[in-house]
């Protein structure tokens, strides 16, 4: 928890101050800014270029907050800022709002931080800023767990853990050997402390280290540099987007804002024809108590896309209601699920345990069972989401165009097919991205891939007097939305190899059926006769799973990318897969730990 000390913040954990009470402002800029001759080297910036910045120790967010200010002030418009940063203990949102009130003049960075910091979650979050110029990754947790997750490679180190005597564990030579490895060649670090045993550690684990004046009363610090220049990063100028789902969507958007033009190939007439053109859909995602790949892609994702739709996506009512989710504990292995997870302490904006009777609370209608409330649970219209993902004047749609081949040709790829009146076409792009769903196999390239078509139908049930009172998402065995243009949504049935989407009684009556576990007395109120149930609207659409439900988001060929088989969790898995293809194709910082981004890139069941 934040104190305050003479006006400034101090952590009572720690014992110390965030910055120095002389002047917190002309500090970091020291220190860290110039500390790592950051005026001139923003400056020196290609177009097209990109920079990474790494933080231990994110604070109150004010050195990042610095170095996107000068950033913004010094480089050509058209490179970019990466910003990693590592903080075991996040500041409440009031708590940040206060610390970074002391600055006015950083007051437009500092609403934008604000803004995303009710999004965060624990472990990776990735949020882009100032149009996706200046992108912040965010991770909350220990310093050592995350520097050896850390892939892209850092430019300048920012070394700004408490003080070394009151907070060792910032300052160990694992840390330093850790921060090296994450470094690109050349890349150099400040820091405000001279403390003999930061120096020899820093130069063990191979910085040139010196000494120059400190700021304020301190009367040096320390800066320093790995040999060697680094690499450039490759200048991408034309990618291909398979897919107008909300993968391809959000791949193309990703890549758009890194300002590759992108052609974006579609073959049915509209984006969002197939898994993705369901009028609503909610963003779920089922949490264990054990963090390995899945879970941690999960939580990463989900923070990510909110922040994305916050940007993107009005809740309006129409495109995105953001009206909070219950899972409930329906059955002893849900309870067991729901109490082991909730004793590992989330944030509350994020999850949390409710009984009965609070849970009918949030419903507004009577629950039998408690569980877990999701604030930011939501339901969005997944073609708004996608037409706003592809909305950037360098996306080019090319709908009814549908791909059928993939050559590889020099600097890159050909897609060729047909267009709905039977004429040929082909373009050709460095980078081509795969976002085809099960439909990905006929490809020759990706024939291999086990992809299974799983065929899923929702179900449109008109609102009754009862069910009109239901505020927030209930999900147990099935879903329930609430209602909207008069009807709620009921979902979804999992028909495995099965590609046929006509609409079936059998599936709505699966849907209805599940309402029971969730609220005797929805159940009762929405009920219907067969002869109803066979008037009942609805859709049915065919998504792609993966064996362990793992999506497969990665290079799959050199210059040949894949956002597939996203299954039932496509609305939330899209949009950091398509960050991380993005990044991936500029090898700028990724936005996942290096386990998950392996993971993803791992195909099982071959
Ligand atoms: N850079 C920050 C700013 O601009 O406001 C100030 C950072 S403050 C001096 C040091 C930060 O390191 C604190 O926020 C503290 O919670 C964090 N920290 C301390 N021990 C840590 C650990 N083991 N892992 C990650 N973060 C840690």
């Amino acid at each position: 928890m934040l104190s305050w000390r003479d006006g400034q913040p101090f952590s009572a954990r720690f014992g110390d101050v965030y910055f120095s009470d002389d002047s917190g402002l002309e500090e970091k800029c020291h220190v860290f800014l110039r500390g790592n001759n950051l005026p001139e080297r923003f400056s020196a910036l290609r177009c097209g270029d990109s920079f990474a910045i790494g933080e231990v120790g994110f604070g109150t967010g004010l050195n990042f907050l610095c170095a996107w200010r000068l950033f913004s002030e010094t480089s050509p418009p058209s490179s970019s800022l990466d910003f990693f940063s590592i903080e075991k203990y996040p500041l409440s949102e009031s708590e940040l709002a206060d610390a970074l009130a002391l600055w006015p003049a950083l007051r437009p960075y500092a609403d934008e931080l604000c803004t995303k910091w009710h999004r965060r979650v624990p472990g990776w979050n990735r949020w882009c800023f100032d149009g996706g110029r200046v992108r912040l990754t965010l991770v909350i947790g220990d310093v050592m767990d995350a520097l050896t997750e850390v892939r892209g490679g850092i430019d300048a180190w920012f070394l700004d853990g408490f003080s070394p005597a009151l907070n060792p564990e910032m300052w160990t030579p694992e840390v330093f050997e850790s921060v090296v490895r994450a470094s690109r060649p050349g890349a150099s670090f400040s820091t405000y402390t001279c403390a003999g045993y930061v120096r020899r550690g820093l130069e063990r684990a191979g910085f040139r280290v010196g000494r120059c004046p400190g700021f304020g009363r301190k009367r040096e610090m320390l800066q320093g540099e790995l040999p060697g220049l680094p690499p450039p990063r490759p200048i991408v100028t034309s990618a291909i987007v398979i897919g107008g789902g909300v993968a391809g969507c959000a791949a193309a958007a990703a890549l758009a804002m890194r300002g590759v033009p992108v052609i974006l190939i579609e073959g049915e007439p509209t984006l969002a024809a197939a898994a993705s053109g369901n009028p609503r859909g909610i963003l779920h995602i089922r949490l264990s108590a054990g963090m390995g790949a899945l879970q941690r892609f999960l939580l990463a994702a989900y923070g990510h896309v909110l922040a994305l739709l916050d940007e993107r996506l009005p809740v309006d009512g129409e495109s995105r209601a953001e009206c909070g989710e219950l899972q409930l504990a329906t059955s002893e292995p849900e309870l067991r699920r729901i109490e082991r997870l909730a004793a590992l302490d989330w944030p509350a904006h994020l999850m949390h345990r409710v009984d009965a009777a609070e849970a009918s609370g949030f419903a507004g209608v009577k629950l039998e069972h408690g569980g877990l409330r999701f604030p930011a649970g939501c339901w969005v219209s997944p073609p708004r989401m996608c037409a706003a993902l592809a909305a950037s004047p360098l996306v080019t749609q090319h709908v009814g165009h549908r791909a059928e081949s993939l050559t590889s040709v020099s600097g890159g790829w050909r897609v060729s097919g047909q267009d709905g009146g039977g004429r040929a076409w082909a373009y050709d792009a460095q980078v081509v991205v795969v976002c085809a769903g099960y439909q990905a196999r006929s490809f020759v390239q990706l024939s291999h891939l086990p992809l299974t078509p799983v065929r899923g139908q929702i179900t449109a049930i008109p609102e009754t007097a009862y069910s009109e009172r239901l505020q927030t998402i209930v999900c147990a065995k099935g879903y329930i939305t609430p209602s909207a243009r008069g009807s709620h949504l009921l979902g979804a049935t999992h028909g495995f190899n099965d590609e046929a989407v006509d609409l079936r009684v059998p599936d709505h009556a699966e849907n209805i059926s599940k309402l029971a576990g969730m609220s005797a007395a929805l159940a009762e109120s929405l009920s219907v006769d067969a002869v109803a149930m066979g008037k009942l609207g609805g859709r049915a659409s065919v998504r792609a799973s993966l064996p362990g439900a793992m999506p497969l988001v990665g290079e799959s060929l050199p210059g040949l990318y894949v956002s597939l088989g996203h299954g039932t969790h496509g609305l939330v898995t899209a949009g950091l897969s398509g960050e991380l293809i993005a990044a991936s194709v500029f090898r700028q910082l990724l936005p996942l730990p290096k386990t998950v981004v392996d993971e993803l890139a791992t195909v099982r069941g071959l």
